[in-house]
């Protein structure tokens, strides 16, 4: 199957060749043909699969071949993330695979100030990418029309609903045309998820690249039992002796990330922290150094990693294991991405409990 055979426009395909794609991926062979066609969608794809090309390609498509009404340029697609960073990384998506279309696009995210999201706004975006909580401020503010969305994409839809913007969806919902596209993207699919999907979309394709709620196939997972004493030592010993490149390790708190990252600085390893007590400069910034190659170790909690794309990211330590397994998933889909092999370690602390016989 090739991107040709897809039936996408030569800007897309040019587009995405430069990017160095060859062949669509499982979710973009199944979802790009149905998108085009018009249909709702609830995707259950594993992280890391090309889903956001999956949406993005035939996204653009429809917007080049859908007339806009006549007027000033209006938002006609939204899609929304859950957290910043993943907003960042979409709209970067929309602008390399959009780059040969004359459609605009931004990003409307917290954590920065408002003043440039307003001018961008106001100098017309047919592509809009937002977080939910900011949208809704614009909305407040009446820096944002949504009466003529045509696409609405819920992208990992599953931590949208984790992390409470049920309420702020219902409300974007509210603003949104009833007759538009749907599509709904999902790594696991609760039953929370499958009510929100029966109240949103009008006869859905269904599909799915991997089994429900599975961890990544290309990942290697490995648990290494330890005293919680000797976890930090243990950690600094495995990235040194592994001569471990660029690892991502995940702590259950901010101020565990904090405090680990200063440890792991003072054993002499290069590490940063990246967490939502931060400001977004600061997460960008820690951010961009870990992905280029400055900062070796990032200490994060699930929130501020989720959705970061990492291209052969080797390494992913679960220092803390998550609360609920479908964080685990999401934790360990941050390697093992695009085809690439990956390695899961968990530092796991298994306290005996002793009771003396009476
Ligand atoms: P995503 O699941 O959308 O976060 O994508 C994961 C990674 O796969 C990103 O680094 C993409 O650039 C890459 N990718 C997406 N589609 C393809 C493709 N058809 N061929 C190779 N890599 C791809």
């Amino acid at each position: 199957m090739s991107f040709e055979s897809l039936g996408l426009r030569t800007e897309l395909l040019r587009a995405a060749s430069e990017k160095g794609y060859s062949t669509p991926t499982p979710i973009q062979t199944q979802a790009i043909p149905p998108i085009l066609d018009g249909r709702d969608l609830m995707g259950g794809a594993q992280t890391g699969t090309g889903k956001t090309a999956g949406f993005t390609l035939p996204l653009l498509q429809r917007l080049m071949s859908s007339k806009p009404e006549k007027g000033r340029r209006a938002i006609r697609a939204l899609v929304l993330t859950p957290t910043r960073e993943l907003a960042a990384q979409v709209t970067e998506s929309v602008r390399v695979y959009g780059k040969y279309l004359p459609l605009r696009s931004a990003a409307v995210f917290g954590g920065v100030s408002i003043n440039p999201q307003i001018k961008k706004l106001r100098d017309g975006v047919d592509i809009l990418v937002a977080t939910p909580g900011r949208l809704l401020d614009h909305v407040s503010q009446t820096t944002i029309d949504l009466s003529r969305v045509e696409i609405l994409v819920l992208d990992e839809a599953d931590r949208m609903l984790d992390m409470g913007f049920i309420h702020d969806i219902r409300k974007v919902m509210k603003l949104l045309p009833k007759k538009k596209q749907t599509l709904l993207f999902s790594a696991t699919f609760s039953n929370d998820i499958k009510r929100l999907a029966d109240n949103l979309l009008h006869k859905p394709d269904l599909i799915e690249v991997a089994q429900r709620n599975t961890a990544a196939e290309r990942v290697t997972q490995v648990v290494h039992p330890v005293d919680s004493k000797k976890k930090r030592k243990l950690l600094s010993l495995l990235i040194g002796s592994g001569n471990w490149k660029q690892v991502l390790v995940f702590a259950r708190t901010k101020r565990n990330c904090d405090r680990l990252a200063l440890a792991l600085i003072k054993d002499g390893l290069n590490a940063a922290a990246i967490h939502g007590g931060k400001s977004q400069g600061a997460r960008t910034k820690a951010l961009a150094n870990f992905k280029s190659g400055k900062v070796r170790i990032l200490v994060a909690t699930d929130i501020a990693a989720r959705g970061l794309d990492i291209s052969q990211l080797p390494h992913v330590v679960n220092y803390e294991l998550p609360h609920v397994p479908e964080d685990y998933i999401h934790r360990i889909g941050r390697t093992g991405r695009a085809g690439h092999e990956g390695e899961a370690v968990s530092l796991v602390c298994i306290c005996l409990l002793y009771t003396s016989p009476s």
